[in-house]
């Protein structure tokens, strides 16, 4: 007999697939989505049906409060947000992997040791990844101090609770579901996430969504081994997957090793080599005016855009000016920096938005060279990126990552609101360059008067 479910299952996986090669192009990126979403539509009705004998009022009534709360958030939420909002929704995919994992623990009578396993693991992994997600978010919203929290034998700590999870994990499966070890399991899982979380300083806090992002694809795919769903072990393998991938990719855009991410507690070393030994740098700040005056003289410009511009939602502002530049004759494109901004393909997605061709974007090895013949960098809230401490202090937390090569233009313009540092917390020794000028305001605010002093020369 045809088993309908898988054939549905291997449908909406081919879909997820296909979903999943449409998101690596901005082009392509919205009927990625689709496609994607379109697939655990099938999933989830496959599931349904299968299943038979149901009570479909409960299901419908819990998809229409997910779908609206779903939708209200994704509309609502700023880019910059994004990562929170993430976080948020990594948390309640591990959460609700350990909870069908435990209901299946508390109503099954017989478990065999492997799908008792399973469940261990499902409870371990979702539900650190509940508990760490939502120390994540209370980073990144501010809820909690961003700064690296530490204490003395913190390793230490985490391993002996570590060992402690493994042993009552094993009694768990040894007396075929002894609740007390359950509990034990389930507790040391909630504290190891938290515990984990905290060292971990704001700026790395994307890198640790994106490692929760693949924990959360982890413990959905154990549930799909509780549950024997195909749909689920595939779904949760290529979340698992995915998440992984774009650690990996975050990392080495900051040249930096996941070790180091997690145990560096980073943020905090910024803090105390920062105070008091920084080195004063002298500035030239220009009007718009001013800079006008330069661009007017220019032939090629590059824009640099960061966190900065998103935070001011500019891309608007700068396509018009871009446009305004290239009605004149002058060639402009777009330096994207894999980690500029809060998540990577952050500035391609805004710049996007904005209808800026994706031609004239160009990744960080495509864009470098062109800085030699570059006559005006103008980087937009871009900070960490640009600075060149990454190419030769080796004292600076940045040190290695590789930058947008801004200072090798003839003028590089700068704006951003005042002298604060940017996410990593260190001064940018390109602001005090021979050929660095600051133009000080709100992006948005400083391009829409830019384009008004260009159409009065
Ligand atoms: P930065 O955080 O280094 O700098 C942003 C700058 O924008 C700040 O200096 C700020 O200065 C300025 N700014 C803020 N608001 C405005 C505004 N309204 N108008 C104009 N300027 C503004 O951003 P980058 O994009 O250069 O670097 C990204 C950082 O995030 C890196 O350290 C990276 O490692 C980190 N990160 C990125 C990840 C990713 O995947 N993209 C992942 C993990 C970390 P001021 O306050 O003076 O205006």
């Amino acid at each position: 007999m045809i088993n309908f479910s898988s054939i549905a299952y291997v449908l909406a996986s081919v879909l997820f697939i296909l979903g999943i090669k449409k998101l690596s192009h901005p082009k392509t990126a919205r009927d990625g989505n689709f496609i994607a979403a379109f697939g655990m539509l099938i999933a989830i009705v496959a599931t349904l049906i299968s299943y038979g004998q149901i009570d479909f009022k409960l299901i419908i009534i819990g998809m229409i409060i997910g779908a609206i709360i779903g939708a209200t958030f994704a509309i609502k939420v700023e880019m910059t947000q994004m990562p929170q909002m993430v976080a948020i929704f990594n948390g309640f995919g591990g959460g609700a992997s350990a909870l069908v994992a435990a209901a299946e623990f508390l109503n099954s009578s017989t478990i065999t040791t492997f799908t008792m396993s399973t469940i261990i693991i499902s409870i371990f992994i979702g539900t650190l990844t509940l508990t760490g997600s939502f120390i994540a978010f209370g980073k990144l919203q501010g809820f909690i101090s961003g700064q690296p929290i530490v204490f003395p034998g913190q390793q230490v700590l985490n391993a002996i609770l570590a060992i402690a999870l493994l042993v009552a994990g094993f009694f768990v499966v040894e007396t075929s579901g002894e609740m007390n070890f359950f509990f034990v399991v389930l507790a040391i899982s909630a504290i190891l996430g938290v515990t984990l979380t905290i060292p971990i300083g704001g700026a790395d806090m994307p890198v640790v969504i994106s490692l929760l992002n693949s924990y959360s694809g982890i413990a959905a795919a154990a549930t799909g081994f509780v549950l024997m769903n195909n749909g689920l072990i595939i779904s949760g393998a290529l979340v698992g997957a995915s998440g992984l991938i774009l650690t990996n990719i975050m990392c080495k855009g900051m040249n930096r090793s996941l070790a180091n991410v997690i145990f560096g507690a980073v943020g905090l070393e910024q803090e105390s080599s920062g105070s008091g030994t920084e080195k004063q740098i002298s500035i030239k700040s220009y009007s718009t005016e001013e800079a006008a005056m330069i661009f007017d003289a220019a032939e090629k410009v590059i824009v640099v855009p960061g966190y900065g511009l998103a935070v001011a939602q500019a891309q608007h502002a700068v396509r018009e000016v871009a446009e305004f530049l290239e009605k004149k004759g002058k060639t402009v494109l777009y330096a994207i920096h894999p980690v500029a901004g809060r998540m990577p393909g952050h500035m391609n997605v805004l710049l996007a938005e904005a209808n800026i061709p994706y031609d004239q974007l160009k990744d960080l090895e495509e864009v470098n060279p062109e800085f030699e013949d570059c006559d005006v960098a103008l980087v937009l809230g871009a900070n960490d990126v640009v600075n060149p401490a990454a190419r030769h202090d080796t004292s600076s937390p940045i040190y290695g990552m590789p930058i947008l090569d801004v200072d090798k233009s003839r003028t590089v313009i700068i704006n951003k609101r005042t002298m604060n540092t940017g996410f990593a917390g260190i001064q940018n020794e390109l602001f005090g360059f021979d050929n660095s000028i600051m133009v000080f305001g709100d992006a948005k605010d400083m391009l829409q008067q830019l384009l008004k002093d260009l159409k009065e020369l």
